[in-house]
């Protein structure tokens, strides 16, 4: 079994029952529903399917809501405009002041006569049509096209650079938050976090509506997101590097220089880290990849991200299942070529109960190493101390029992767990190890003579004791 897990955008090829049991079956460990497109009819009804496969035991699939976020596109135009090198063409702010000409555009971003100084690049439609601003105007700026284009209605609008004016969580990422809360999504990935307060925003809203146990992911996808990225980590559960929008904020020769870094400092924070989109971009047409798609998910590994991610391939592409198969292969691969060296990180930001744990994991897993033990079996009920085993990137299988249903859709994400729901959970830890036990030698994972090692906190007069067992399966 991988280490890495997998994230794969449900979209139309893929949400069928048996379309989702396949993904599963070929390595995916969360599925994402994309709400730059996604409708509530349609997500629902692939969220009851999800959640009737997962009860029926098929599938073990946990749920991540991306918003929208808050875009800034290009108007409505009669028809498509061609525009040429080197064109003048005259961006409105004013939708009553635009004129569709085919030489003008609108642009929603309210402040950007304000924001945007002469010389800066914007970019439309992801990076397809590039125009340098030449002058500013009393209604409009006028900008010369470095490219030919042809430019259809609504398309994406990026400012490189620019320290953007935006809402953190706009009026539809709201009622979408209310939406994942209501159908009992694990993950919300929060498009487009600039900064720290971004996030607060959010977890806000879910305590508003009891709805804590939601883990938030941020999306860094500019460059203020990059500027801040220390204090979004601290506030977030997991980060996600958005290839997509980051590879067109920044400098694209900056993007795996950005994308170490982020990875690194997850690490370093203790919270899981997703690299996302390109990781087979062919294989949305091809039936196999390029060697530089191969190349790029075995850096992901040896980067010792936790999850990679797949989104066009698995939403609209030709063949969806062959892609998180070609995934998964290239992940075992590469973790069989990786040393994962328990790395130590920072105590700050752990409360004390939370440093105990770490230093109670840590040398856990550093015995299984040198005791050569099968598997390191730990029992947590929120996830808590799963998460901090998976930062140190075990070498051992990490069994993670808990009676928290939740709590396995959140090790979904965590490098290297394999959460087990322990259907008879009691407050007496001694028969729950008993019952971990029976239930991997049942799944041939165990056998008679194996060694383990036990992660626990047991109970004594009503307070935790943290302990850690050395066990030879009889
Ligand atoms: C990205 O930009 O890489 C990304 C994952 O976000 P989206 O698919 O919403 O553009």
């Amino acid at each position: 079994m991988k280490k890495t897990k997998i994230i794969a955008t449900v979209g139309p090829v893929t949400e069928s029952e048996e379309q989702l049991i396949a993904l599963y079956k070929a390595g995916v460990n969360i599925v994402r529903f994309n709400f730059s497109h996604a409708n509530y009819e349609v997500a629902s009804a692939i969220m009851t399917r999800i959640r009737k496969l997962n009860s029926e035991g098929k599938t073990n699939l946990s749920t991540l809501l991306d918003t929208k976020g808050p875009e800034i596109r290009t108007g409505d135009l009669k028809t498509k405009v061609q525009f040429e090198k080197d064109d003048i063409v005259k961006i409105y702010i004013d939708n009553a002041k635009f004129q569709d000409d085919g030489k003008s555009l609108f642009c929603d971003y309210p402040f950007l006569m304000e924001d945007i100084s002469i010389g800066q690049i914007i970019r439309i439609d992801s990076g397809l049509f590039d125009v340098e601003v030449v002058e500013k105007k009393t209604d409009h700026v006028e900008v010369v096209a470095k490219n030919s284009c042809l430019i259809g209605s609504r398309r994406h609008v990026n400012l490189p650079g620019v320290k953007l004016r935006l809402p953190g969580i706009t009026g539809q990422d709201k009622q979408d938050v209310l939406f994942s809360i209501e159908q009992g999504y694990d993950f919300i990935a929060m498009s487009f976090v600039q900064n720290r307060s971004n996030i607060e925003e959010l977890r806000s809203l879910l305590a508003l509506h009891n709805a804590s146990h939601i883990k938030i992911i941020s999306k860094v996808e500019n460059q203020e997101g990059i500027e801040n990225i220390d204090e979004i980590i601290t506030a977030s559960d997991g980060v996600m590097v958005a290839r997509g929008d980051l590879g067109i904020e920044v400098a694209i020769e900056k993007l795996p220089v950005y994308q170490l870094d982020i990875v690194q400092k997850s690490m370093i924070q203790g919270k899981f880290v997703i690299v996302a989109t390109h990781l087979l971009e062919t294989m949305i047409e091809n039936p196999f990849p390029t060697r530089a798609e191969v190349s790029d998910i075995f850096n992901c590994v040896r980067q010792k991200a936790d999850c990679t991610m797949l989104s066009g391939e698995t939403t609209i592409g030709k063949y969806p299942i062959q892609s998180v198969e070609m995934m998964t292969a290239v992940i075992k691969e590469a973790e069989t070529n990786t040393h994962y060296s328990h790395e130590d990180f920072s105590d700050e930001g752990l409360c004390n109960r939370d440093i105990e744990k770490k230093h109670l994991i840590k040398n856990a897993l550093f015995m299984s190493e040198s005791l050569n033990v099968r598997a390191v079996l730990i029992f947590t009920k929120s996830g808590r101390l799963a998460r901090l085993a998976a930062a140190f990137r075990p070498n051992r299988d990490v069994y993670a029992f808990t009676m928290k249903e939740g709590s396995v859709r959140y090790m979904n994400a965590l490098f290297g767990i394999r959460p087990v729901l322990l259907s008879n959970w009691s407050e007496n830890l001694g028969s729950n190890l008993d019952n971990a036990i029976a239930f991997l030698k049942v799944e041939k994972i165990l056998s008679t003579g194996d060694r383990i090692i036990a992660v626990n906190d047991i109970q004594r007069e009503g307070k935790e004791i943290p302990v850690v067992e050395i066990i030879t399966i009889e």
